[in-house]
C-alpha cells in the first residue's frame, strides 16, 4: 500500500462538522491500507485573527520571534481536534507540532524556509500503524525558536514532508477541486486541467493564481512529488502537478493568469549614468519590496526613463524610499500608477510553437485594449494593462487560444 501525505487548508477544517468529515475521510483511506501523513492548516480566519492580535497588541511591527509564537498557535487547535476525533473513531493517531516533528528552518521569522524534514518520530508511528497530523505553517530553528514559514505555508509543509518520507504522492485538499483555464469566478468558460507541469504552476503562481503556495510547487519539482490539488467537498479526482511531458506540449497554452495586485513606477527623464538602477532599486530590496517587471527605455540625449511593478500594497513605502533618491539623481520626476493589472498566458507549448505573442498581442487589440508593458520568459507572456479592462482581457485571451476545449 502506499504512504500518502494529505494536506487540508483552512476552509476544510472551518468548524467541527467540516473536520469530522476529515477525519472520515482520513479513515477511510486508512482502512484501504495507506500509511496516512494529514497536514493541516488553522481553521479558517483564525491565522487572520491572531495576525491582527498581534498587530493591535504592538501598534504595528510586532517582535518576530514572539509574532510567530503567536501565530503558529491556529494549526495547534486544528491537528489536536482532528486527532481526537481520529482516536474517537478507534484510529490510534497523534497530533505533532513542528518542533516535535523536528522541522527544522532557517532563523527567518514569518518567512521562514526549510532546511529538513526529521522522519525518525513520524516513520515510527506510522510502523505502528499510527494516523500522524502534523501542524502546517509552523516550523523550529536551530536555536530552537518557533518559525513561521509565510502565508499558505502549510503546503509547503505537505510537500516537505511527502518528500523527505519518500511518499507515493501528496494531496492538497481545498476548497477548489483543481486547477482551472483561468478563474473560474471570473470566467464560467475555464476547464479544470487534469494535469499540469510544475514549471507550468510556478509561472501561474507567479502570475497570480493563488491555488499553492509557490515554494510548495518549487520542492515538489526539486524532489519529484506528485501533487494533486482536490477538493474537499467533492470525490473529484483534480488536478495533477508533475513533470513536463510531451503530450503537453500540444497544447500551446495552459491558462491565462491575471493580478490586479501591481502598481507601475516610471522614474521620467533621468540621467543615463552607470549605476542608476542599483541607486533605485536596493533601497526597495533592502526594505523587501519585489520588483516584478522593469523596463528601462533606450536612452536620448542623455536620458532615459525606468519603468517597473511593485506590488499595491507597497507602493507607499516604494514612494516614500524612492523620492528623494530620484530627486537627488536629477530625475524630472516619478509617476506612479495603481490602475493597472497584469494579464499572462502561461504554456509549456510555446517553447516549440511561434506566434503566441503575436496573438496575444492582436487578441488584446482587437478589444481596443491598450498595453502598457511586456514581459516574457520560456513559457511565460505578461502584459501590463488598464485595471478595468482585466476582464475583458482574460475571457478575450482564454477564447482566443481555445482553452475551453480540450486540447
Ligand atoms: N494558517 C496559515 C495561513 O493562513 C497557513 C496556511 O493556511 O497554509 O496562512
Ligand atoms: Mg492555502
Amino acid at each position: 500500500m502506499a504512504v500518502i501525505v494529505q494536506k487540508y487548508g483552512g476552509t476544510s477544517v472551518a468548524d467541527l462538522e467540516k473536520i469530522r468529515a476529515i477525519a472520515r475521510r482520513v479513515s477511510r483511506t486508512r482502512e484501504d491500507g495507506n500509511d496516512m501523513v494529514v497536514v493541516l492548516s488553522a481553521m479558517a480566519g483564525e491565522t487572520d485573527r491572531l495576525v491582527q492580535l498581534a498587530n493591535s497588541a504592538s501598534g504595528g511591527e510586532p517582535d518576530r520571534r514572539e509574532y510567530d509564537v503567536l501565530v503558529s498557535s491556529g494549526e495547534q487547535i486544528s491537528v489536536s481536534l482532528l486527532a481526537i476525533m481520529l482516536n474517537k473513531m478507534g484510529h490510534r493517531a497523534v497530533s505533532l507540532l513542528g518542533y516535535q516533528v523536528r522541522i527544522l528552518t532557517d532563523e527567518a521569522h514569518s518567512n521562514a524556509k526549510i532546511l529538513d524534514v526529521e522522519t525518525g518520530l513520524i516513520s515510527g508511528e506510522l510502523k505502528r500503524g499510527g494516523i500522524v497530523v502534523v501542524a502546517g505553517f509552523q516550523g523550529v530553528d536551530g536555536k530552537g525558536n518557533i518559525t513561521t514559514l509565510g502565508r499558505g505555508g502549510s503546503d509547503t509543509t505537505a510537500v516537505a514532508i511527502a518528500a523527505c518520507l519518500k511518499a507515493d504522492f501528496c494531496e492538497i485538499f481545498t476548497d477548489v477541486d483543481g486547477v482551472y483555464t483561468t478563474d473560474p469566478n471570473l470566467y464560467d468558460k475555464a476547464r479544470k486541467l487534469k494535469r499540469i507541469s510544475y514549471d507550468e504552476m510556478l509561472s501561474l503562481a507567479g502570475a497570480g493564481a493563488k491555488v499553492l503556495q509557490h515554494r510548495s510547487v518549487e520542492l515538489a519539482k526539486t524532489y519529484g512529488v506528485p501533487v494533486y490539488v482536490r477538493s474537499s467537498f467533492s470525490e473529484d479526482s483534480g488536478t495533477l502537478v508533475t513533470k513536463e511531458d510531451e503530450e503537453m506540449e500540444r497544447g500551446v497554452i495552459s491558462g491565462v493568469a491575471y493580478d490586479r495586485d501591481q502598481a507601475k513606477v516610471t522614474v521620467v527623464h533621468v540621467p543615463d549614468k552607470p549605476g542608476i538602477a542599483g541607486r533605485l532599486f536596493t533601497p526597495l530590496s533592502d526594505h523587501n519590496i519585489v520588483v516584478d517587471m522593469i523596463i528601462q527605455n533606450a536612452s536620448s540625449e542623455g536620458y532615459t526613463d525606468l519603468t517597473f511593478t511593485v506590488s499595491r500594497k507597497d507602493i507607499g513605502e516604494a514612494r516614500r524610499l524612492l523620492d528623494p533618491v530620484a530627486k537627488d539623481m536629477g530625475a524630472s520626476r516619478i509617476e506612479y500608477d495603481e490602475n493597472i493589472s497584469k494579464v499572462s498566458i502561461v504554456g509549456v507549448g510555446m517553447k516549440s510553437q511561434s506566434g503566441v505573442a503575436s496573438k496575444m498581442f492582436e487578441t488584446l487589440a482587437n478589444e481596443g485594449i491598450n498595453i502598457l508593458m511586456i514581459s516574457t520568459s520560456e513559457i511565460k507572456i505578461s502584459c501590463v494593462i488598464g485595471a478595468k479592462y482585466t476582464e475583458l482581457a482574460v475571457m478575450a485571451l482564454h477564447d482566443a487560444f481555445g482553452l475551453e476545449q480540450e486540447p
